[in-house]
């Protein structure tokens, strides 16, 4: 039997390791991906630190939830899919077959598996990924390595950014806390699909020139005076809030910059905790966990990067590396998006 090498989790609370294991052969309606790029992502450090019971799906797994590659193997009664075909992997689990994934709603699965491949399922941190071919989206021409973070990154943001086009009109206001890995891409796409004036918080100088260069028209350094900073610039509260960290200190300035009918659109996992209420919140305020996306919006993306507009910035890392690239996330000196090639 064929094997490969695949980086996992053992077990919880013990650091992930290399190991070989057998190369994967697709079952019916399942195919196999060889990996060209596999994004890391903050989730995957918290998976690496998790409590028993935490994730829904116990070790081993390999990690790896942010996928792209070249499909290599198909198997039967995969009717879209062929050999040689460019695809973004799903990082959520959803089934498929659901009233809400028939609606094209799967992030919203009744099934769904918080992630899937990565985090439960064997992820993309191996030469190989099984996926089953649902899961598995084409991205015509565009290359499958520079790809990679529009699965996770790139997608978790353009979900959270294309629910809140309806509320994002000429004369809008749109405030974007955290613009590294994911936050940097909700900056192009307000960019690129709205007219709303958008204000970019981040704790590092260097990330705000890049949200400047990216489309933000104003840039706060975040701190203890976030909140009235942002008022001063945007002249008042914003409409809408992306909050990409989710701590408690950004949590908290995200409620603080709304104003009525305002919303607050959180997609990091940032274990933050803000009091909840009726009156916690400005009157008609909305309080959003965003969570996912679809295979549409992988589709939409995709396109966006393939006409070349989006920037698919990231930092390289071998795979023999990959620990390097973990170091280099949580130390926070990554540009762009980590990302192990092969
Ligand atoms: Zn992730
Ligand atoms: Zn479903």
């Amino acid at each position: 039997m064929d094997t490969m090498r695949a980086y996992r989790m053992i077990e919880w609370g013990r650091a992930p390791e290399f190991q070989e294991v057998p190369v994967p052969t697709p079952g019916p309606g399942q195919v196999v991906v060889k990996m060209a790029g596999a994004g890391l992502c903050g989730s995957d450090l918290h998976v690496m630190h998790a409590p028993p019971g935490f994730w829904p799906q116990d070790p081993p797994f390999t990690l790896g939830h942010e996928n792209a590659g070249t499909v290599s193997a198909v198997g039967s009664g995969v009717l879209d899919l062929s050999e040689g075909d460019g695809v973004l992997v799903s990082g959520v689990g959803f089934c498929g077959s659901c009233d809400r994934c028939v609606a094209g709603l799967q992030n919203e699965c009744r099934h769904l598996v918080m992630a899937g491949y990565g985090i439960g399922r064997d992820g993309g941190l191996a030469e190989y990924i099984l996926v089953d071919a649902h899961h598995a989206v084409p991205i015509g021409d565009l290359d499958p390595r520079l790809a990679a973070p529009l699965a996770d990154a790139g997608a978790t943001s353009y979900h959270a950014v294309r629910e809140q086009l309806p509320r994002l009109r000429p004369g809008s206001t749109a405030a974007v806390i955290g613009v590294g890995g994911l936050g940097a891409y909700a900056v192009q796409y307000l960019e690129k699909l709205t007219a709303a004036r958008v204000v970019a918080l981040d704790t590092v100088d260097h990330r705000l020139a890049d949200a400047r260069r990216l489309g933000a028209e104003e840039t706060v350094l975040s701190g203890a005076d976030a909140a009235e900073q942002v008022r001063d610039v945007m002249g008042g509260p914003v409409d809408v809030v992306f909050d990409f960290v989710g701590a408690t200190p950004t949590l908290r300035t995200a409620i603080d910059i709304i104003g009525v009918g305002g919303r607050v659109v959180v997609a990091g996992i940032g274990g933050g905790e803000v009091p909840m209420g009726w009156e916690k919140l400005p009157m008609n305020g909305h309080f959003i966990n965003s969570t996912g996306f679809t295979p549409a919006e992988y589709r939409e993306i995709a396109a966006m990067a393939a006409a070349g507009d989006l920037e698919l910035r990231s930092t390289e890392f071998a795979f023999d590396d990959v620990e390097k690239g973990f170091a280099a996330l949580r130390e926070g000196t990554v540009e762009g998006r980590a990302l192990v090639v092969f």
